[in-house]
Order: structure tokens, then C-alpha cells, then sequence
């Protein structure tokens, strides 16, 4: 008998989700059948539920951040992506974007997998063309060859932060965090307290973060942040900017600053809060969800200001998050706060908005997995 994957599928941009069943086929040569432990929801999933992430196709099983063990190995899989041997029953954490390996940006300057000319992605994948594709499912079939796989002995709960954790440490790179920098992350999302764990091990000395709400915030604070702002007391943004400055030696503005509210009116805010030659990161907005004036005297030139993008990350920081997510120097185990069903991702995704008041069942929630087992 044809073995079965139940999976949640989104029929369209605000659409229904139904749990429905796809046969489960052999893994493919090069490839490997993953039996999904836990599958990490974000706002980028939310965004994608409200139709507002750019090229994804519907139906679609979302879910990019995720971890399991190999249920079985296509013909010549023997080693994981890093060298190490695999077998079936290994618990093993998959990078979900795959870059095609043959483009300009591939082969010429490769970077992070969202500069691919062609790149495929588990979890933004049309339902219809195939299946087991989202991280949303009890199985998903990792097909393509060139897949980035690593082992790991962390529980599962902790592995499956990997993926957002390679956006932030991807980001500090990016924007080049320095031994002694203040640094600013505005958010306090997944991404933002990671990004602080990035931060900190990249050589920040001082961290200071606007975000809420409040538990959020204490989980700020245990992850190094020396001054927290809450945007639920501190409603004015000139208020906070002040703050923020006065928070700097001499009230200097900090060296650098990282966007990851997504919210268009931070960024104004954030370039606001550097000190002469501060340096920004925008590493919020994976939606576009909308436009921002910006003074090119007052904002960049004058200041001497560097801004900086970060969109996705490549395998190398991949790697180096799951290796630090091993070595287990903050308290990441405080990030994942609920586990809910295949039938409840609606809940799980609609807990990101005002709507959900990023809440389940009247409980304030972190990161939110999804276990297809369960
Ligand atoms: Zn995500
Ligand atoms: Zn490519």
C-alpha cells in the first residue's frame, strides 16, 4: 500500500487551509524523504497567507523552517551537505531554499540563495506542480539534489530556530557589526532576538532593543539586551529616538541599527538613532507592505549614513547558526512557545496579526511550530 503524508494546504491569498493527504513517492536520486518533526510559522508565512510576499504561488503548504529525520535517502545520498555520513532515523535540519547552481550569481558571485537567478524554495512552492513540498506536511520530499542538509544532535525544538537564525546572522554580517558597537534592533520578533545572539557574538558590547510586547522583551533582556523600549509605553517616535540617544555614550546615536519589525515608519526612526557614519540594516521587510519618505540630505548624506539590505542567507550562515545554536550560549530554548497541529495552522498564522493580537488561546506567543505528528 502507497504510505500517505497529510499536509496543510492554502488554496489562495486569504484562502482556507485543509488538511489533505498526498502519497508519499520514493525519494529521488541525490534526494531524501524528511518526516517532519517540527515546522517553525513566521510572519512571513502570515504575509503569505495574506497574499502580500511577491511571486508566490497558490495552492501552496507553507512551512521553510523546519527539521526532522530522514525517512529515507535517495541512491548516492551517504554524507550530509557538511561531509557527515546520514542514515534513516538521523535528525538532520535542511535549508529550504535551494540555489540552481548553474546562473551568473551561482556560479560568479555566490551569495546569498535570494541572488539565484532560479532558485526553488520548500514551503513557496505551487501545491499543484508538487506536493510534499512546504514544511506544513508529516513528509516532505526534498527532491532537488543540490539540497543543504546538516545533522544535528540539538532536540528538535531547538533546531528548527536554524532557519531564522541564519536571516540574523546573515544581517549582522551584512551591516558588519564590530568588537565595542552599540547596536539598535528594532523588533522583537524571532529575527530581532536572534539578531541580538548574532549581535553579541559578532562583538556588539551593548545592545538596546524597541520592540514588545512585554514577555518578548524580558526574553530580550535574558538574551543580553541592556536597555529594552517598549512601543506600547513609548508611543511617540521622536520619544524613543530620545531615548535611544540618551542611552549612547555622550548621546552619540549607536553604531549601527537593524530593521526587523517590518514596518516601514522604523526605518526613518532607526537611520535617526546612528551616530555620525552609523551604519542601518533592513532585514524586516521580506513583505512589501509599503513605502517610506526619506530625506537623502537629512537622513543619509549629511550623517554619513550606510544602508544595507539582507534578504535570506547562504549555506555557509546556515551552518554557522546551527553551529551556534549547538553551542547553546543564549537561552534560545525561551523563543519556541506553542506547538499546534496541521489543523490549526490557520491559528497559528493569524496569531501574527492585529486580528490574532499575537495570541493563542489567550496566551502570548514566540515562535510558533507546527507538529504534523501531533
Ligand atoms: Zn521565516
Ligand atoms: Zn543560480
Amino acid at each position: 500500500m502507497t504510505e500517505l503524508s497529510r499536509a496543510a494546504v492554502l488554496d489562495r491569498p486569504r484562502g482556507t487551509f485543509a488538511v489533505e493527504t498526498f502519497p508519499v513517492p520514493e525519494p529521488g536520486p541525490g534526494g531524501f524523504l524528511l518526516r517532519t518533526e517540527l515546522a517553525g510559522t513566521c510572519a512571513t508565512d502570515t504575509h503569505i497567507y495574506l497574499g502580500e510576499v511577491p511571486g508566490i504561488p497558490y495552492p501552496v503548504v507553507m512551512g521553510h523552517e523546519f527539521v526532522g529525520t530522514i525517512e529515507a535517502l535517495g541512491s548516492g545520498v551517504t554524507h550530509d551537505t557538511e561531509g557527515t555520513p546520514v542514515r534513516a532515523g538521523d535528525r538532520v535540519v535542511p535549508m529550504p531554499a535551494t540555489p540552481c547552481g548553474v546562473c551568473y550569481e551561482c556560479v560568479v558571485k555566490p551569495g546569498p540563495v535570494v541572488n539565484c537567478d532560479s532558485y526553488d524554495v520548500i514551503g513557496f512552492t505551487d501545491n499543484s506542480v508538487r506536493s510534499l513540498a512546504g514544511g506544513w506536511s508529516e513528509i516532505i520530499d526534498h527532491r532537488n539534489p543540490r539540497t543543504r542538509f546538516f545533522k544535528t544532535a540539538l532536540p528538535a525544538a531547538m533546531a528548527v530556530l536554524a532557519e531564522p537564525f541564519s536571516t540574523s546572522v546573515h544581517g549582522v554580517q551584512r551591516v558588519g557589526i564590530k568588537p565595542g558597537d552599540t547596536v539598535l534592533i528594532q523588533g522583537s520578533g524571532t529575527v530581532g532576538l536572534l539578531a541580538i545572539a548574532a549581535a553579541i557574538t559578532h562583538g556588539a558590547t551593548r545592545v538596546i532593543v524597541i520592540g514588545g510586547p512585554k514577555r518578548r522583551l524580558e526574553v530580550a533582556r535574558a538574551f543580553g539586551a541592556d536597555v529594552t523600549i517598549d512601543i506600547a509605553d513609548e508611543r511617540d517616535s521622536d520619544a524613543r529616538i530620545k531615548i535611544v540617544k540618551e542611552a549612547t555614550v555622550g548621546g552619540r546615536g549607536v553604531d549601527v541599527a537593524i530593521e526587523a519589525a517590518g514596518v516601514p515608519s522604523a526605518v526613518v526612526e532607526g537611520i535617526s538613532c546612528l551616530r555620525n557614519g552609523g551604519r542601518y540594516l533592513e532585514v524586516g521587510h521580506f513583505a512589501d507592505v509599503g513605502t517610506v519618505p526619506l530625506n537623502p540630505n537629512k537622513h543619509l548624506l549629511a550623517n554619513n549614513i550606510t544602508l544595507a539590505g539582507s534578504s535570506g542567507y547562504g549555506a555557509d550562515h546556515f551552518l554557522q547558526s546551527l553551529r551556534l545554536l549547538e553551542r547553546r550560549a543564549f537561552p534560545y530554548e525561551l523563543l519556541l512557545t506553542h506547538t499546534l497541529p496541521l489543523a490549526r495552522v490557520r491559528d497559528a498564522v493569524l496569531a501574527l496579526t492585529p486580528e490574532g493580537g499575537w495570541k493563542i488561546d489567550g496566551e502570548e506567543v514566540g515562535k510558533i511550530a507546527i507538529d504534523p505528528t501531533a
